[in-house]
């Protein structure tokens, strides 16, 4: 049988969204909170060749046909979730992060179907997490909000939506 382990935050509008489509088609996963603790998250980054977006989906993990799917649309297609295919990133937006703890600034690239709720400072080396409630770095440390937030107005209250 299948398994599906989903690397998830709390935050991710697309975690939430992967999940709600699960849950609608009745299919068993197990989801890890890369925020809870710092194992889930070297694992993921293990899994997925380093990637710090979310979500990771790991389809049979372990196992000799291990599949690991980056991002939203790909995990919806693979696990045949929608009809018609979701769209992947398009035109990927590039931000300003400002680091909290030394004040480097680096460029990073926003992505449209994933969400980064870390990164790691090329200043001071630091894995910079993202603030309280909200769902990615670009919200908490950036110039540019994360399309999500742009487009509904503010993730804080949960409404990050696809
Ligand atoms: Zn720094």
């Amino acid at each position: 049988m299948q398994t599906i382990d989903i690397y998830t935050t709390p935050q991710c509008g697309f975690c939430k969204a992967l999940k709600a489509k699960l849950d609608e088609k009745k299919i068993a996963y197990t989801s890890h909170d890369v925020t809870a603790n710092e194992k889930e998250l070297a694992d993921m980054r293990t899994l997925s060749g380093g990637a710090m977006s979310v979500p990771v989906t790991v389809l049979n993990k372990g196992a000799e046909d291990q599949q690991v799917l980056l991002g939203y649309p790909d995990a919806v297609k693979a696990l045949k979730l929608e009809e018609k295919e979701a769209s992947k990133d398009e035109q990927k937006d590039t931000a300003t992060l400002t680091c909290p703890k030394c004040g480097h600034k680096q460029k990073g690239e926003i992505p449209t179907t994933s969400c980064v709720p870390f990164y790691i400072c090329g200043g001071c080396g630091e894995t910079i997490k993202a603030q309280g409630e909200d769902c990615c770095v670009f919200c908490s440390y950036a110039d540019k909000q994360c399309p999500l937030k742009k487009k509904d107005g503010d993730c804080s209250s949960g409404a990050c939506k696809i």
